[in-house]
């Protein structure tokens, strides 16, 4: 069930928009572009990239060695850049993020460097439903350092249960590590009581925002959030740029995880001494337009209102809903309390590739497969689904388009 609008915010002039999206102006074959795979990664606006071309044009240089003056204003844009993604997330200071590449180098990051501060036997409790960036690199973690993963199961619904959760929290737990909305069925898991419990029992906790905050207004410290992942790209912004939010104090306790340029404070041959986070983990030279593109972004999304993006996007999600209910031989993956703009389907006797490329054929872009989420389909006992997910620029005739092409798809599959 897609959640009730709870926001009051002013719809989103769609028409509009799409105008500043040039990708959306074209068909594929004879069919209007329909692009309903955000959740892999959204499209981006003209401001993002002008942003990105006036940099290069006007300002690019490496940051943070220079003196001459592209260097010092290439260096003010990305430290602007940094602060701007702090302000988008609710972060207290711009110290507390850490650029990245994407999501998964965030991971990998706070597998490498918080899992060394813990100790033989501790626990990382994941989810089911997570993405394998959120899992794969935990799962790595706990070879290296001796450490136990555990399971936190999603429920009948599609969601995680706060008291299950409970539970299985132990003295050994150290991380809990939960995706704020799952990419595959669009689940809004319940983040705040679980970082409550999660903090009662004195562990840390992750969250995996790739999908939640290009979908709803974020705030870190209201989520009780120690650690918030986002990735540029679904985020209408560049790829090749992500951010990590840490809480500072737990920051400045953690290791660098790689090494070189930038990250130091002094060298000598033997060894070497730290710079303060966020620096300490940002080793080489860091994606310097990307973030410029990336400030673009938030500034994009800001401007519109989150609460006005996850409005339009829950109306796109119950009007989706409703049309898949009425059709027969069409499964929706999950019914969780809250959804925010992305479903699964599956349709009986059509494998989900098939059904891709039919929708492909009516111009449709949707993701077919497991979404990096392998244990989650185990769990629902399907080798792949299709998603349709949602982005601010998606119109509900959209989905009357969509509703089409799966009628057809039954057609030619000869399904009932
Ligand atoms: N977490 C979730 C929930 C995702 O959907 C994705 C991307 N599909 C990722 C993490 C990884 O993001 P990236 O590929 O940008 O590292």
């Amino acid at each position: 069930m897609a959640s009730p609008v709870r926001h009051i915010a002013a719809p989103l002039n769609t028409l509009a928009i799409r105008r500043d999206f040039p990708v959306l102006q074209q068909d594929i074959g004879a069919c209007p572009l329909v692009y309903f795979d955000n959740a892999a990664s959204s499209q981006r606006p003209t401001a993002v990239l002008k942003a990105m071309d006036d940099f290069y044009q006007h300002d690019y240089a490496n940051i943070h060695r220079g003196v001459h003056t592209l260097s010092q204003r290439a260096t003010d844009a990305f430290e602007a850049a940094r602060a701007r993604v702090a302000r988008f997330l609710g972060a207290q200071r711009a110290e507390e993020i850490i650029i990245t590449k994407n999501a998964t180098e965030a991971f990998n990051l706070l597998a490498n460097s918080l899992g060394g501060l813990l100790q033989q036997g501790d626990e990382v409790l994941v989810s089911e439903l997570e993405h394998h960036a959120n899992l794969v690199p935990w799962q790595m973690a706990a070879q290296r350092y001796g450490l136990t993963l555990q399971k936190i199961p999603i429920t009948e619904t599609g969601t995680i249960d706060p008291d299950d959760v409970r539970r299985r929290l132990t003295s050994r737990t150290k991380i809990v590590a939960v995706a704020h909305v799952s990419n595959v069925m669009g689940t809004v898991v319940p983040i705040r009581e679980i970082s409550q419990l999660a903090h009662a029992a004195g562990a840390w906790m992750v969250v995996d925002g790739a999908q939640a905050a290009p979908r709803m207004a974020v705030n870190v410290a209201q989520l009780g959030a120690d650690f918030y992942v986002v990735t540029g790209h679904k985020l209408y912004g560049p790829s090749g740029i992500g951010a990590l939010y840490g809480r500072h104090d737990l920051l400045q306790k953690m290791p660098p995880w790689q090494g070189g340029g930038n990250m130091i404070s002094e060298v000598f041959f033997d060894h070497s001494t730290w710079r303060e986070p966020p620096f300490r983990f940002e080793a080489g030279t860091p994606p310097i337009a990307e973030a410029i593109g990336f400030a673009a972004a938030l500034d994009y999304l800001s401007a519109l209102s989150l609460d006005a993006v996850a409005a339009h996007e829950d109306m796109l999600l119950q009007k989706a809903e409703a049309m898949l209910r009425t059709m027969s031989s069409v499964r929706v993956l999950g019914a969780p309390p809250h959804r925010a703009g992305i479903l699964s389907l599956v349709m009986d006797d059509i494998h989900a590739h098939d059904l891709g490329t039919i929708l492909d054929q009516h111009g449709i872009a949707v993701r077919a497969g497991h979404h990096c989420a392998q244990p989650l389909m185990q769990r629902m006992g399907v080798p792949a689904t299709l998603r349709v997910s949602f982005g601010l620029y998606n119109t509900p005739d959209e989905i009357d388009v969509l509703e089409n092409a799966l009628h057809d798809a039954k057609k030619i599959f000869g399904v009932a």
